[in-house]
């Protein structure tokens, strides 16, 4: 198959989040299956030309944007690193002339409206321009998500998207892309599709993306069910259950190269599920970085985005009852101010038992996998989360709340049956995690042979790429018999 994948950001280019981890890994796994894949995103300012190998093509590519009438782009090209799957990028001045991808200060730009409404136009645009008939058009969350919506207006009659099917993948249902809605005069799809992409007398991007995609998946089958329920859809629970037949979950792989204990140049010493010895040495290194005296307790590690879907509130309001206990905490994250602010002052109340480091840092959160001995997430939801997988194979035991990727790929830790690699709960509340954080601590301190065992059941676990990329092999072929049945 020819597919072409679209989204607003990609590893190693320009990451937010685990969206970026997927559109980086994914295509390079198709592409062993045999298809010719692509990928497209913009050019801002963080896309480092040289650094990254960026060659120009020769075109200036045209892209129709409604009432505003036709922009106009530079295109680079490139190949993802380690692979030969060419990966676009957009050149804008005005849209993508920027640092940040989507937002400054904790406010989206402005003009997000027609950043992504040009780059999923301009991404069907230069499909044509290089002549890369697509079978499968990919899109990713609210940003891309209209292009499925494109394909079945604007290029209805266009003989060179004939055959092509759209999937949509729902990295995260939160951000939905709500503009006000004069922005169907940019979109040019016509009102008769104004029922699909209206939301609250607005447009709403992933809605009108979630309808007219011929496949749409979440990126784990927890998360599938989760946003067919109110308590999760915000608010397109509905759309998503009009959707259930044309809707999959397929949980993400990790990347099992970037994060392999016993070839990983930013830990302290290699260490495997044959040998854990190592991982003493990785943790008595945390220790010293952050100045935290005291030797065998346990660390408790956490890496996150610090906003409300990560629980940020929850484990802000069981800190008091955490430290409490004979532990030590190391947290790495950005986001609210308010969350900055609180963990900035935890570490200097508690100096001895409590650390962080506000901002992001791809190296610590290598050295906090390894070092820590358990690792904290009591998400709000998550879709499917990629730090419990790090901590599984680091033999750090997550503990999380079972909710979305969190329960489908973390095993509850049952010592009867001597199995589980991870500790649950299931309300969100401080008293919930405080108990569960309790019950971990309680395993460390009395049962350690047990909690070796229980290391190394989470190590020996894979979440392979090979096989989500099967999973979405065959939702392209879905989308294709729908597609055509369509027609
Ligand atoms: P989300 O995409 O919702 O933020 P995921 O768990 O799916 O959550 O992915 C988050 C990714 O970003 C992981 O690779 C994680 O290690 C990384 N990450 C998050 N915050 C930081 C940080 N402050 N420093 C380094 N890496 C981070």
């Amino acid at each position: 198959m020819n597919i072409l994948i679209v989204a607003s950001e990609c590893v190693p280019y320009a990451k937010t989040g685990g969206l970026a981890d997927v559109v980086g890994i994914l295509p390079k796994f198709l592409k062993k299956l045999g298809h010719d894949v692509r990928v497209v995103m913009p050019r801002y300012y963080v896309v480092d030309k040289e650094k990254f190998g960026l060659k120009p093509i020769n075109c200036a590519l045209g892209v129709p944007m409604g009432i505003i009438g036709e922009q106009w782009c530079g295109v680079y090209e490139a190949t993802l690193p380690n692979s030969d799957v060419p990966i676009y990028f957009l050149e804008h001045e005005v849209y993508y002339g920027r640092a940040e991808l989507y937002n400054v200060d904790g406010k989206g730009f402005i003009d997000n409206d027609n950043r992504f409404v040009f780059l999923s136009r301009a991404a069907l645009q230069l499909a044509k321009k290089i002549d890369f008939r697509p079978d499968i058009i990919h899109a990713n969350d609210w940003h891309t998500a209209i292009m499925g919506m494109f394909l079945k207006t604007v290029y209805k009659n266009d003989h060179f998207f004939a055959k092509t099917a759209s999937v949509l993948t729902i990295h995260n249902m939160q951000y939905q892309g709500v503009f006000y809605a004069g922005l169907m005069d940019v979109l040019g799809i016509g009102l008769e599709n104004w029922l699909d992409v209206e939301w609250m007398g607005q447009v709403n991007l992933l809605k009108g993306g979630i309808y007219a995609a011929d496949m749409v998946n979440t990126v784990s089958e927890g998360y599938l069910k989760e946003i067919k329920t109110p308590e999760y859809g915000y608010t397109l629970d509905g759309v998503m259950r009009d959707k259930a037949s044309c809707a999959v979950g397929i949980i993400n792989g990790m990347d099992y190269e970037e994060w392999d204990s016993e070839n990983d140049k930013f830990i302290a010493a290699p260490y495997s599920e044959i040998n854990l010895s190592g991982k003493q040495s990785c943790k008595e290194f945390l220790q010293q970085k952050f100045n935290l005296p005291k030797k065998n307790v346990p660390i408790l590690g956490i890496i996150s985005r610090l906003v409300e879907q990560k629980g940020i509130d929850i484990i802000i309001e069981a800190l008091p009852m955490i430290l409490s206990l004979d532990v030590q905490m190391v947290v790495l994250g950005e986001g609210e101010p308010l969350a900055h602010e609180l963990f900035l002052k935890t570490a200097k109340d508690y100096p001895e038992k409590f650390a962080c480091k506000i901002g992001y840092d791809h190296a610590l959160s290598h050295q906090i996998e390894a070092g820590s001995d358990f690792f904290i997430m009591p998400s709000r939801f998550e879709p499917c989360g990629l730090n419990q997988m790090y901590s599984l194979r680091y033999g750090t035991p997550p503990i999380v709340r079972a909710t979305g990727g969190l329960n489908d790929s973390v095993d509850n830790y049952d010592e009867a049956n001597s199995s589980g690699d991870g500790f649950k709960f299931y309300t969100l509340t401080p008293e919930a995690l405080y108990d569960t954080v309790g019950w971990a601590v309680w395993v460390y301190y009395n049962t350690p042979e047990k909690l070796k065992e229980l290391r190394i059941r989470g190590m020996k676990k894979r979440f392979t790429w090979e096989k989500s990329a099967i999973k979405y092999e065959e939702m392209y072929e879905q989308a294709l018999i729908k597609h055509y049945h369509m027609k």
